[in-house]
């Protein structure tokens, strides 16, 4: 049997660090929306029992420490599962971007195993895995539109956003995640962005008050280092976006656009600034409809 699914990207409709556990993880409240850019991944059963991952990407590893693998391999242990898999990843999403990309090809190997292996486990079981290995693999598994609390694995889901076009450029640059964290904790949050607003105007359906309230706490850490985040908001911001934001710790920058055609030329401007070529037209999705 062979499975095939498509893995979506997130962006954050808002992130907010309210505190940190004794373990080090940081507390945070985030707006989670998925965006119709995905990875294709193909799962096939094989007797063998081997986990074997296929991909040409060359910026993402192949071998065991892959998160697909790391998940193939919980799996088996915990249910004692003789059977293998082997798989392919299409990349499309931007590694290392704030997107999710590894989180969310977690979640695609969790729905497909589950189903390629005949674990009969629900998505809340799934979940309960899953924070194991990745604190946003839960909400990955989910979908939609959700607010993430906790380390990021206490999820209520919520009302689909309204469609809007979204542009999403990531600049040709490594940010560590764990640095942007460092760098947090040694200063005091200024402003911290009103969630429960966010919320409100995404389930009013005001896209102009929600871009009014967006806000994420690590995009001053990060675009203070790096110049090409503000460059690219400012671009977009140009070209006729509501507004631009950094998503997760970055250093993906997404922009919110009312009209289509403005969006499409906004992406021809990020193209010709040469500040990046990884530039995407999307939209939220929910994967569930
Ligand atoms: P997040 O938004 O959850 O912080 P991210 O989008 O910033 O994640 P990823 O694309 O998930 O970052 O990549 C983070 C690291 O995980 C990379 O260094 C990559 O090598 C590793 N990784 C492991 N498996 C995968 C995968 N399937 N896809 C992408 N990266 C993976």
């Amino acid at each position: 049997m062979t499975i095939e699914k498509k893995a979506y990207a997130k962006i954050n409709l808002g992130l907010d660090v309210t505190g940190r556990r004794a373990d080090g993880y940081h507390i945070v409240r985030m707006i989670m929306q998925n965006v119709d850019l995905y990875d294709t991944l193909t799962f096939s059963d094989n007797d063998t029992g081997e986990i074997a991952l296929f991909t040409e990407s060359d910026k993402i590893p192949s071998d065991d420490s892959n998160l697909i693998c790391k998940v193939a391999r919980q799996l088996q242990e915990e249910y004692n599962v003789k059977k293998g898999a082997d798989i392919r990843l299409i990349k499309r999403i931007p590694v290392a971007a704030g997107m999710a990309g590894g989180s969310t090809d977690g979640a695609a190997a969790y729905t497909a195993l589950n189903e390629l292996w005949g674990l009969g486990l629900s998505k809340e079981e799934l979940c309960r895995l899953a924070v194991k290995l990745g604190a946003d693999i839960p909400y990955c598994i989910l979908g939609g539109t959700a607010l993430a609390e906790g380390i990021g694995e206490e999820l209520t889901i919520l009302k689909d956003m309204k469609y809007c076009p979204i542009v999403i450029a990531k600049p040709p640059i490594d940010v560590s995640t764990g640095w942007v964290y460092k760098e947090l904790d040694s200063k005091e949050i200024e402003s911290h962005p009103d969630i429960d607003g966010i919320r409100a105007a995404i389930e009013a359906g005001d896209i102009r008050k929600m871009c009014d309230l967006i806000g994420n706490v690590l995009e001053p850490v990060t675009a203070s280092r790096y110049q090409e985040i503000g460059q690219l908001e400012e671009i977009l911001e140009a070209a006729g976006a509501v507004r631009a934001f950094m998503t997760g710790s970055g250093p993906t920058v997404f922009a919110i656009f009312e009209d289509q055609d403005k969006a499409k030329e906004a992406v021809d401007k990020v193209l010709s600034s040469h500040i990046t070529k990884e530039v995407f037209l999307s939209g939220p999705i929910n994967p569930n409809n």
